[in-house]
């Protein structure tokens, strides 16, 4: 397996992108969109430049990296000669299925269909294509090139086989993979989303401020970041999508998605994708500064 195609290049399409062409894998890199494309390519021009500044890689080794790396928008175009895909578009179920079943009809016979859902069922997106033994979730986590885990998720119908060569292509990547099965939100999300719903829910019915929810949870649970920064760091669309997938899969009011993410949603303060979530990021500084006032 030398060739990967990634589809979207969005937060975690670049990343896995990275990650892939940084380990010699020559990366087909795919969007509809060829401004994501160019902004994808700069950030991982940014996110190697940092590791050259560092020396933990060489300017040669950026060079090659980046030159692992072709960018399509044509996606049959963009499949041709890859043993194995890893989709990372935008997260919304009907989109997935759509992406599928156009993979099944171009990508190679033989070729492993992988997604980077975060919640979406693997057994639903397996059932749209004519390899459901092919399909299997390759969950990286946030920022990719940092991130140790691969949360490798089976379907009812991937095999053993596909589950073993995506587990070992994992630690090739220099990750630890772990083997979890396909219910909603998987194990990640099923334990991380009602937290941030949760530190949502506090904001809104008045309990603490931005700052005081974070500040707990940083220094009373030794968390890196508070519920509501990785919220934004996340993307709050896609915390309310996972949120949707968990309510409908389980049916349980726990999961209901807090009326305050809905709204921010709707008026699209997506986090620190769109400059402004809980906090603003629109003056680049490091510093964090809260945005969200009642
Ligand atoms: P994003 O919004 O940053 O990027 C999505 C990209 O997909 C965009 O560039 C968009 O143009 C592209 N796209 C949309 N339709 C497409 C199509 N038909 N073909 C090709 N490209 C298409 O989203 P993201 O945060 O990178 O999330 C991508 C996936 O990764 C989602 O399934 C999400 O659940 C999952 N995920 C996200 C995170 C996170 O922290 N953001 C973590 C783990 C997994």
């Amino acid at each position: 397996m030398n060739k990967v195609s990634v589809i979207g290049s969005g937060t975690m399409g670049n990343g896995i992108a990275h990650v892939f062409a940084m380990k010699g894998f020559l990366v087909n890199l795919v969007d509809i969109s060829q401004e994501a494309l160019d902004k994808g390519i700069a950030t991982i021009s940014k996110n190697l430049d940092r590791m050259v500044a560092k020396e933990k890689i060489s300017v040669n080794d950026k060079t090659q990296t980046l030159n692992n790396i072709t960018c399509f928008t044509n996606l049959e175009e963009g499949l041709k000669g890859s043993s194995l895909v890893v989709e990372a578009a935008t997260e919304n179920v009907d989109l997935k299925l759509k992406i599928f079943r156009d993979l099944d009809k171009y990508a190679d016979e033989n070729c492993i269909l992988a997604t980077n859902t975060s919640s979406i069922s693997i057994t639903k997106i397996a059932s749209v294509t004519q390899r459901p033994d092919k399909i299997i979730g390759m969950h990286f986590m946030n920022p990719v090139p940092i991130m140790k885990l691969i949360e490798v998720i089976r379907g009812y119908k991937t095999s053993d086989q596909v589950t073993k060569n995506i587990m070992d292509l994992s630690t090739t990547l220099g990750k630890i993979p772990v083997e979890v099965n396909d219910y909603p939100g998987f194990v990640a999300n099923r334990i991380l989303m009602p937290m941030i719903n949760e530190a949502i829910c506090s904001l809104h019915e008045g309990v603490a401020g931005v700052a005081e929810i974070d500040t707990v949870m940083k220094l009373g649970m030794a968390h890196p970041m508070g519920p509501l920064q990785l919220a934004d760091f996340i993307g709050l669309d896609v915390c309310l999508s996972i949120l949707q997938v968990l309510h409908d899969g389980f049916g349980k009011d726990k999961y209901a998605p807090c009326p305050l993410l809905v709204n921010m949603v709707t008026a699209g303060d997506l986090g620190r994708k769109t400059g402004k979530g809980f906090y603003d990021y629109s003056q680049g500084s490091k510093e964090l500064i809260v945005a969200f006032k009642k």
